[in-house]
């Protein structure tokens, strides 16, 4: 049996049902955690090269990134969510792919009959 999330090989006993997918019992640990708050500094870097860089669309952003922007644009509308049962993303993930989208102004926020959703910018 493998891990839906990293792909590694899990004993027998040893899996864990996290909605509906299989994980090892790492990632679990790591999709049960909801961090508070998420590190600006880290966002604030990333934003910095790619201005430095003069980047433009996708450009630059990282492989989970791009995931993330893509399945926003593929659906037009998406909640948190969403994102994080599509791509097995736990809350800090999530938080800091979307934060790096938005700086980028690939991806926006926007409320709707108080639900969040992330909507595709342009
Ligand atoms: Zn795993």
């Amino acid at each position: 049996m493998k891990c839906d999330r990293c792909g590694s090989e899990i004993k027998e006993g040893e899996s864990f049902s996290y909605q509906g997918r299989t994980v090892c019992e790492e990632c679990y640990m790591e999709l049960g955690l909801h961090f508070q708050g998420c590190d600006p500094w880290a966002t604030y870097t990333a934003t910095r090269i790619r201005d430095q860089k003069n980047l433009k669309g996708t450009e630059g952003l990282t492989d989970l990134q791009k995931k993330v922007y893509g399945l926003v644009k593929d659906k037009g509308r998406v909640t948190r969510d969403d994102v994080k049962l599509a791509l097995l993303l736990s809350e800090a993930e999530l938080d800091a792919q979307i934060a790096a989208l938005m700086h980028s102004e690939l991806v926006k926020e926007r409320s709707e009959a108080g639900r969040f959703y992330l909507i595709p910018v342009a």
